[in-house]
């Protein structure tokens, strides 16, 4: 296919993520991604300031995961998880109960992220259930969060701002508490520590669980704010028998600087969901965690009635298992910290050109928000022409890149933030 040919039918059938048919701005063609680049189909090399959203820890191409997947693939690609194991979901399973928080013992291998949180939200009610408390069937969660693109999932998205605002009157009807002040580092807000615990325990009566993203909202407007309102939703859910459930599936496996975000406050969720960088996105894969308390809970009512057809795929838990044996052997928190002084550096003095409401760093992302909507086509153009690939969205430019992403790449990412800011 020549590219033209390949962007037109591409235009006239393929759909794209949040994009009208036929689609709107064509995508640029991308034929090959090594290290930290992607190559596009005209030849030129972008630095990946993306990471495929969040996924892409150890860049394109690793032998390690190369090796893993391919030594897999000539052993079985896939079978069924109903009546049959295998050593792939088995050691990738033993991993994340080592690595995840002390007490997540049962682990539930899906192939999203946002079918793990449907697994976590089904997990906590039918926990409820089992504890004799079946009215207790709502949700409680932070304004501004993101959780998945399925149905219930969607329902604990942020209502307003959220890209699914349009789905309000079908969704089922949840809590929703004001988000924590911004700032990971600001001060503990004692007046919002009260109405966090008010709201929680005025819905206490109905609900199954909380559900939050803990230190960073990535995709509802990449907020940070302060480990403590973590240790306090804890507090006050266990108080009144309400499940916490924390979404790591875009902050855990390093990007804020720890191995999970739960980790800054040292609080263990009944329910954790992990996904996107699990198998060093090389593959879909994630997984729904939980204790033993939640096992027993669910088990009084039976099984837990959830079974994709692709469950523990075995190509996709070979690259987990891969992906983690990297980071455990590997040097990726002091590359974290490098990159997060990096980004600061770059994208610091961006804080006071025209347009910019805010620049903020965590670990390692990066965010410039703009007092006003992104031009999306000429942001992103800005970028390409810098030699950098990233996906602004609403009013925020931002990044995440590979825990690879040497310095001067780096820099490219940053001065490629610098172009989009000025076009978009
Ligand atoms: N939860 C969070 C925090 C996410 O960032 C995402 C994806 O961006 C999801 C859930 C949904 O994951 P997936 O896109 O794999 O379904």
């Amino acid at each position: 296919m020549t590219p033209e040919e390949m962007l037109a039918t591409d235009r006239a059938h393929v759909w794209h993520p949040y994009a009208p048919m036929p689609s709107g701005t064509p995508p640029y063609p991308v034929v090959a991604a090594e290290g930290v680049r992607l190559r596009l189909a005209d030849g030129r090399d972008l630095v990946d300031g993306m990471s495929s959203w969040w996924a892409a820890i150890h860049g394109y191409r690793h032998p390690a995961l190369d090796r893993a997947v391919t030594e897999q693939l000539g052993r079985m690609s896939h079978v069924m998880f109903g009546g049959l194991t295998h050593e792939p979901a088995v050691r990738l399973a033993r991993s994340l109960v080592e690595l995840t928080p002390p007490g997540l013992e049962h682990v539930f291998l899906c192939d999203s992220g946002s079918v793990s949180v449907e697994v976590a939200i089904k997990m906590s009610l039918q926990y409820q259930r089992g504890r004799g408390r079946p009215e207790r069937r709502r949700l409680a969660t932070w304004r501004g969060g993101y959780h998945g693109d399925t149905f219930h999932p969607m329902s604990v998205c942020d209502p307003e701002g959220g890209m699914h605002h349009l789905w309000g009157d079908v969704l089922p009807r949840q809590v929703f508490v004001a988000e924590p002040p911004a700032g990971f580092d600001a001060p503990v807000d004692p007046g919002y520590e009260a109405a966090l615990v008010e709201a929680v325990e005025r819905h206490a009566g109905e609900l199954a669980a909380v559900i939050v993203e803990p230190v960073v909202q990535g995709a509802g407007g990449m907020r940070f704010h302060h480990p403590h309102y973590l240790k306090v939703l804890r507090e006050i859910t266990s108080r009144h028998g309400v499940l916490l459930i924390f979404d790591e599936i875009a902050t855990g496996f390093g990007r804020t600087g720890r191995w999970f975000a739960a980790e800054h406050a040292g609080v263990t969720p009944d329910v954790m969901c992990v996904g996107k960088a699990l198998t060093g996105g090389y593959l879909t894969l994630a997984a729904a965690l939980c204790t033993p308390e939640v096992a027993e809970g669910i088990s009084a009512t039976g099984v837990l009635a959830h079974g994709p057809t692709f469950m523990a795929n075995p190509l996709a838990c070979a690259a987990a298992n891969a992906s983690i044996e990297l980071l455990r052997a590997g040097r990726w928190a002091e590359d974290v910290r490098r990159i997060s002084a990096g980004l600061r550096a770059g994208l610091g003095p961006l804080a006071g050109a025209p347009g910019v409401r805010d620049v903020r760093v965590l670990g390692a992302i990066g965010v410039v928000q703009l007092g006003h909507e992104v031009n999306l086509p000429a942001a992103t153009a800005a970028a390409v022409d810098r030699g950098v690939w990233l996906r602004p969205f609403r009013d925020l430019i931002y990044t995440m890149p590979p825990y690879v992403t040497g310095d001067e790449d780096l820099a490219r990412i940053t001065s490629g933030i610098a172009a989009a800011v000025a076009a978009g």
